[in-house]
């Protein structure tokens, strides 16, 4: 074969990855050695060597994230935008896959996904009649259990006696079987039923089975060590294929499982030539991401853990050695998400750009510090995976409205809006309701129905609810003449849900209005309103797909893969991180999870990586001291600079020397009794940003960095009320303001 343009700029290894492409390969290699550029080069030489066509080809990722990107990087390799792939999350492909067969577990194609909060509505309807001890089992750790199991690829008569963890005083595995029932009869599955599902239909039913082995001549599947064992069954279902060699190509690093108490089985990796005789393994030892200092630091930490298969890890950047690894110590973490955005403050002037900088938290409460402080320096930054708008109450209240809309069945999404607004629907009238849906054996809305003429209810929630049956019904002949975009406008509309929040006076009322305007103009992207729910459900992290210039703030978990010029790791603390939770399980496990966890946060940054840790932190309400992580100790002095003459648990015995410590005096924190206050107080950080701000007059021109420009209507201390060109009126806090001189 000529060399293609394609492969030029690999190393041998990787090239030997790439075009090996017959038979079981398994890439096992460190991180940034190019295991993912590995997998989307192989799937575009598959391509342009005219191995296979683009549907024959399965490509796993683990994110929605990281599937565009692949997409796009192999319709840049190729020369044309890529399409009809099967190339997505487990999740998606499983989905897609499921909706062809759905008959074969007792659904139809136009089955439901529920979300967590729909499945804790289902269970608590499904236990009632174990009469469970909920303080003693919660529910949701009931869902967790059988989640485990469908991890586990188990239906419920596959979970033996030996399995049954005694949960729900040894119910569980009775409950699950009903749980299952009830799914099906609303033709609804959960996330892990998607895998669960698809994979039963392959194991009992050969010709489905055959057909994908027909289908699929390549299977490519990137993160692998992080696959649990209903993925790795369906992986090994499609893989093997009768006469034929598995062309399965998997790629992985046991050093960044980061997803066992998600279920996922690293011993994947280790099993994999047993399962694939003849699998060839290859190495890649040059990392080109990061430079030798992070290298250094982050293998320095990592060999801290025992049980690892064991990787050479060789800087491949011809660049110098590059910067140490800095360690900041800050008095707490309010001063923490300072320093972080002077720091982010003076790279921008430097012209770094801010779409190279992350900060990575171990706990999604960490990130709210951040945002303050972001909005504050005037620091456009995007939360990557955390505040998810689909999540939000009012956007959850208009997706149940939607379902029933094209599914008058939903109950699940009919109970949760039967009574919002306020229809007069009691805990009586709900009862009534369930009694007669199920003596009709139909569902609620057909009840509610029925009930309206047998005269069942009485005075203002009968009439309340004869309404919204005829703003359904009349939504639904919109829909099929104008459209869903007109539908579901009025829907909220006439269902008065809208005019709910224009009442509302608390203060998140408005921003509520503008996600669901927001959610109105989203849909005028799909073209139907199923489509619509479809994405929904399954791209949960579709916010921020343009790239611009922000700072990424996210989890660690969600940085996986990724790579940034810098990183911030803010909150090395133990207790944070490692989390409280690890710690108060005790033992080695755990902690070596949460080591891996601090390994993928450092290999995420190319030239600069910044640890933060905070002597004390404000847990809710409360100041808590405390102490640096031991991971701090674990970094091999030679690659890190410590800041100051910070102590680490190695040299701290008591608080108060650390207190009294001199870094901190000359900090940027000013002294130290006004400090010693602010940590006793428990009143919220904005009400110093309220006292000290200035009030701005009526009529003057301000630009705030989140709503952009606007003029001041009304103001108040603290408080104003701003007519923003973009976003239409708000109240802000005056101290986010900027006074624009024209
Ligand atoms: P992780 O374990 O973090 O997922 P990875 O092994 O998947 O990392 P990639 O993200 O594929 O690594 O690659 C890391 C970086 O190195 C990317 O920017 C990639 O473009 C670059 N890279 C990979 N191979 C080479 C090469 N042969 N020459 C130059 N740069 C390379
Ligand atoms: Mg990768």
């Amino acid at each position: 074969m000529t060399t293609q343009s394609h492969l030029e700029r690999l190393n041998p290894e990787q090239r030997a990855a790439i075009e090996t492409t017959e038979g079981p390969l398994l890439v096992l290699a460190g991180a940034g050695t190019g295991k993912t550029r590995v997998l989307t080069t192989r799937f575009a030489h598959i391509l342009l060597s005219g191995h296979a066509k683009p549907w024959q080809i399965l490509a796993v990722t683990f994110t929605n994230k990281a599937a565009r990107e692949m997409r796009e990087r192999i319709s840049a390799l190729i020369g044309e935008p890529a399409e009809g792939l099967w190339l997505g999350t487990f999740h998606a492909l499983c989905a897609r896959m499921l909706r062809r067969h759905a008959e074969y577990v007792g659904l139809t194609s136009g089955f439901l996904i529920l979300d967590t909060d729909d499945q804790l509505r289902l269970v608590k309807q499904v236990v009632e009649p174990w009469r469970i001890d909920v303080k003693r089992w919660p529910l949701p750790g009931l869902l967790g259990v059988i989640q485990r199991w469908k991890d586990r690829g188990l239906t419920p008569d596959r979970v033996t006696g030996a399995e049954d963890c005694g949960y729900a005083d040894g119910h569980a595995r009775a409950i699950y079987a009903a749980y299952q029932t009830r799914l099906r009869e609303l033709n609804a599955c959960d996330f892990g039923d998607l895998m669960l599902h698809i994979v039963e239909i392959l194991r009992t039913r050969p010709d489905v089975l055959e057909q994908y082995h027909r289908l699929f001549r390549y299977i490519l599947v990137d993160e692998y060590q992080d696959t649990n064992t209903v993925q790795y069954l369906w992986l090994r279902l499609l893989a093997r294929r009768e006469g034929a060699p598995s062309n399965i190509c998997c790629v992985g690093d046991d050093d960044q499982s980061i997803y066992s108490w998600r279920g996922a089985e690293v011993e994947n990796i280790l099993r994999f030539e047993k399962d694939f005789p003849g699998a060839k393994i290859v190495r890649l030892e040059r990392n080109y991401r990061s430079t030798a200092q992070i290298l250094g630091a982050a293998a320095g930490l990592i060999a801290h853990n025992d049980g690892r298969l064991g990787k050479t890890l060789r800087p491949g950047r011809e660049d110098a050695q590059g910067l140490p690894v800095q360690i900041i110590s800050t008095w707490d973490s309010d001063a923490e998400a300072r320093d972080v955005c002077q720091r982010i403050e003076t790279l921008r002037r430097d012209d770094h750009a801010l779409g190279e900088m992350a900060i990575l938290v171990r706990a999604g409460f960490q990130t709210r510090a951040f945002e303050e402080r972001l909005v504050q320096f005037g620091i456009p930054y995007r939360i990557v995976g955390g505040l998810r708008f689909y999540e939000r109450a009012e956007i959850r209240d208009a997706l149940a409205y939607m379902r029933v809309l094209i599914n008058p069945v939903d109950d699940l999404a009919f109970e949760r809006i039967v009574n919002v607004p306020k229809r007069g629907v009691g805990t009586a009238a709900l009862q009534k309701l369930h009694a007669e849906a199920r003596a009709r054996r139909s569902g609620l809305a057909e009840a509610v129905e029925s009930l309206l003429q047998s005269d069942g209810f009485r005075g203002k929630s009968r009439e309340r609810l004869a309404s919204l049956m005829d703003v359904f019904s009349g939504q639904r002949r919109t829909l099929e003449k104008e459209g869903h975009v007109v539908a579901v406008n009025g829907l909220l509309e006439d269902s008065g849900y809208l005019e709910m929040w224009r009442n509302d006076t608390s203060p998140d009322a408005p921003g509520r209005l503008e996600n669901l305007k927001e959610l109105v103009r989203a849909l005028a992207d799909f073209g139907t309103l199923g489509e619509f729910l479809e994405h929904v459900s399954l791209v949960m992290d579709a916010e921020g797909a343009a790239e611009e210039a922000r700072v990424s703030v996210m989890t660690l978990h969600g940085a996986k893969g990724l790579e940034f010029d810098t990183v911030f790791l803010p909150g090395w603390e133990e207790g944070v991180f490692p989390s409280q939770r690890t710690l108060d399980e005790g033992g080695d496990k755990g902690l070596e999870e949460e080591r891996r966890l601090a390994y993928v946060g450092i290999t995420r940054a190319r030239h600069r990586a910044v640890i933060l840790h905070a002597a004390s932190r404000r847990i809710y309400a409360n100041w808590q001291e405390s102490m640096p992580s031991r991971f701090l100790d674990e970094l091999p002095d030679e690659y890190v600079e410590r800041e100051g003459e910070t102590p680490t648990r190695r040299d701290r015995q008591d608080y108060s020397g650390f207190f009294s410590n001199s870094v901190f005096s000359d900090s940027q924190n000013s002294t130290m009794a006004p400090l010693v206050a602010k940590r006793r107080r428990v009143s919220p950080v904005h009400e110093d940003l309220m006292n000290s701000a200035p009030q701005i007059e009526v009529g003057v021109r301000v630009f705030h960095q989140k709503f952009g420009s606007g003029v001041v209507v009304s103001a108040d201390r603290g408080a104003t009320e701003v007519a923003f060109e973009e976003s239409g009126t708000r109240r802000v806090m005056s101290s986010y303001l900027q006074v624009m001189s024209d």
